[in-house]
């Protein structure tokens, strides 16, 4: 049996935002990351959007509280790659059915006191000449109202490669182990369970278990799945490189229920990815199929909330050759619990210290990695303070990497 001071399990966001914090950490010497490719991993998968929070109802107290999270720590993920999260100027515009629905929105930036600018509110000119096509929805009327929001495509994809660059040229014992790894109950541990990774059991001071949406599959062998109360959906994202006159990075469309944001492929050029708004809810967590296909329901589904002649009639033309193709769905999975908060669990105190050290958890949304990984370290009692200088990842060759998610 190997020990160890700190093994992470997950390859997504989530796991490596945490496993490049720990690393900075002094007292932790080895710390191992276990990554898969054999299982969903959303955090490739998805919009690539950071999210301002402007999405949530504002009526509910918890969801007010998510988009407070997202708006403080979405700016601290975007740290790490040494970009600036841009709040002086709008990057996104969300359509809502009314002015009171706009007044709750601009409030709350407000009061985040980020947003500098005055004009929150756009005028009908610039609806049309920033929209193009997607403003002259029939679903639109004199109370539809434009708001500029903070939301912004971000480069996910070159953040987690920073990530995995900075851990692993860490001087001091870090390393990342590809495989299926495995939890079994064993009395020759004190906390009472080993990693098993390539036949290889460790022995781990601190375990941070963050493998989305098989997180419970993992914990079956202790028989403690049943102690985490998460939901998944099935969303699907379909990517097309179409011509718009669409000129701003995110559109949320509220009215219609739809949304939209450009992110650049790997050799630069746009590429539009439109949300499903409509997801599949997954009765059992526990059986999901690895394959990531594209049902014709979804696909017909899609076409429908998109194609409807009262949304954006004129995109039925533009997009009807991606849909023939199912290689331009994602299928993947969103893991969240039921007021779409980051679900963080000691399951040391859970299971009455039957079995220590462990930390399970999932981000819900890519934009709370970095809340996430703040979070676990205070759980797991490890000063966050104590960091041994330097705080973000230094991207050393870019050439080699993707400037977004890899959708
Ligand atoms: C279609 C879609 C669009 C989304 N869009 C956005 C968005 O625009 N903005 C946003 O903020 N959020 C978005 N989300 C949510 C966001 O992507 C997720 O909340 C986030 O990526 C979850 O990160 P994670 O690290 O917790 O889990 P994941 O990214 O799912 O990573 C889990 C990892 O664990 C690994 N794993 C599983 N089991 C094992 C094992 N036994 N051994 C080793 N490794 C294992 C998997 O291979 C995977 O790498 C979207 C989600 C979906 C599905």
């Amino acid at each position: 049996m190997k020990k160890v001071d700190a093994i992470v399990i997950g390859g997504g966001i989530a796991s490596w935002v945490l496993a490049l914090r720990l690393s900075k950490l002094k007292g932790l010497k080895r710390i191992l990351i276990i990554t898969s490719d054999h299982f969903h991993n959303a955090s490739i998968n998805n919009q690539s959007w950071l999210q301002s929070g402007c999405l949530y109802n504002f009526d509910i107290k918890k969801e007010r509280e998510v988009a407070r999270l997202c708006i403080e720590h979405g700016k601290k993920l975007l740290d790490i790659t040494n970009r600036r999260f841009e709040f002086e100027s709008g990057t996104g515009i969300m359509a809502v059915k009314n002015e009171e629905e706009a007044a709750k929105r601009i409030q709350f930036l407000k009061e985040i006191g980020h947003m500098k600018y005055p004009d929150f509110m756009l005028k009908p000119e610039e609806v049309h000449n920033l929209l193009g096509e997607f403003s002259k929805s029939k679903n639109f009327n004199d109370e539809t109202r434009f708001i500029w929001t903070p939301d912004q495509p971000f480069p996910e994809g070159e953040l987690l490669r920073n990530c995995e660059e900075a851990f692993l040229s860490s001087s001091v014992h870090r390393e990342r182990i590809v495989a299926d790894a495995a939890l079994y109950p064993s009395n020759k541990t004190k906390n009472g369970y080993v990693v098993r990774a390539n036949g290889v059991d460790y022995d781990t001071k601190k375990l941070f278990v963050i493998a989305g949406i098989n997180t419970p599959n993992l914990l079956m062998p202790l028989g403690i799945d049943g102690l985490i109360d998460v939901t998944a959906r099935r969303c699907v994202l379909l990517k097309a490189d179409i011509r718009t006159d669409l000129k701003v990075a995110i559109y949320m469309d509220k009215v219609n229920n739809t949304n939209i944001n450009i992110v650049k492929n790997k050799n630069g050029d746009n590429v539009y990815l439109f949300g499903d708004g409509l997801y599949t809810e997954v009765e059992d967590i526990n059986n999901i199929e690895l394959k990531r296909q594209v049902t014709d329901e979804e696909v017909q589904r899609f076409i429908s909330n998109y194609c409807d002649e009262n949304k954006y009639p004129q995109l039925e033309r533009k997009l009807s050759p991606f849909f023939k193709d199912i290689r331009n769905f994602n299928v993947c999975y969103k893991v969240e619990n039921q007021s779409y908060l980051p679900w963080i669990y000691n399951m040391g105190e859970l299971t009455e210290n039957t079995y220590k050290n462990l930390h399970v958890a999932g981000a819900g949304k890519a934009t709370l990695a970095f809340y996430v990984a703040e979070k676990l370290i205070y759980n797991a009692g490890l000063d966050s303070t104590k960091y041994s200088g330097e705080e973000n990842a230094i991207i050393k060759d870019l050439s080699l990497i993707a400037h977004w998610s890899e959708c």
